[in-house]
Parts: structure tokens; sequence; C-alpha cells
């Protein structure tokens, strides 16, 4: 990507882009209605995909869970989840750490949200919907994840 850009300008760039491509009152009513979904590591994946120069819709809730990002030609969705509320199963993964006390309110609220994951990936599936997961902790290497894209929505 860009050589001789560092990182850093190059998702501010694109920042710029996509707040510019979202503004409107619409989107800012619908913004705080799903502020909570408009996490960090969503609004990466957004500004990557778009700066790849593909265009989504975001979080149709006529579909199981609101997918993050829908294709809907492609009939395909890319979720982006949190390491930590989502419980990334990978055991090299630095962010899915385990809180080390008040378990018994911590464990029941990761299960809740894994068997959430599994469900609407199940039903999306069931509906023929192509699902592609980004992890959080697999943003610090954005090149790879642009080839992960590209091949999912491509494929
Ligand atoms: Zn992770």
């Amino acid at each position: 990507v860009r050589r001789g850009i560092s990182k850093t300008t190059y998702v501010a760039g694109h920042g710029r882009q996509v707040m510019e491509h979202e503004t409107s009152a619409q989107r800012s009513k619908q913004m705080s209605r799903i502020r909570s979904k408009d996490t960090k590591p969503e609004l990466l994946v957004r500004q990557l995909v778009h700066g790849m120069g593909y265009r989504y819709r975001l979080h149709r809730r006529d579909l199981p869970g609101s997918p993050d990002l829908v294709f809907p030609s492609r009939h395909k969705v890319i979720l982006v989840h949190g390491c930590f509320w989502h419980r990334h199963p990978d055991p090299q993964c630095p962010l899915t750490r385990t809180p080390k006390s008040r378990l018994d309110f911590w464990v029941p609220k990761f299960e809740a949200n894994r068997q959430r994951d599994l469900e609407n990936e199940a039903r999306l599936g069931a509906l023929g919907w192509g699902i592609l997961v980004v992890w959080e902790c697999q943003l610090r290497h954005l090149a790879i994840v642009e080839v992960r894209v590209r091949e999912f929505l491509e494929g």
C-alpha cells in the first residue's frame, strides 16, 4: 500500500474521506442510534474497504445481528469483532484477556456474546450469505486484512 506514506497518514486520509462520504442528517441520526456499534476496529475496516474501492451498507437491521458491513450484490458480509467482548479463540491473541476477578459477572456475559455470534452466523449462513470475520487484533497488519478482504469479496 502506498510506499513512503506512513500508515497513520494513510488511515487518517481515508478517515476524512469516509466521514465526508457518510455525512448527512439521516446518517448522523442513525449513527446516534447505533453508536455502540461504531467501534474503532470497525471504523478501521470500513476505511480500509472503502479505500479499496468497495461500497457497502452498514448494519442492515433486516439481517441477523445487523452485520457491520453488507455487500448486497455479492451476498456477503464482513463482521468486525472486538477480541475481548467476542472472545477471539486464537491462543496467540494479545487482546482476549480474561479478567481476574468478578468471573461470575464476566463469564456469563462472554458466553452470551459468543452464543449470539454463533447464532447470527448460522442464520446468515442459512440465508446464503458469505461471512468474513475480521478480529480486532488482526488490524495491526492491515496489509494482510486487505488481502483477505479482496479474496473474500472476489472469491
Ligand atoms: Zn484477537
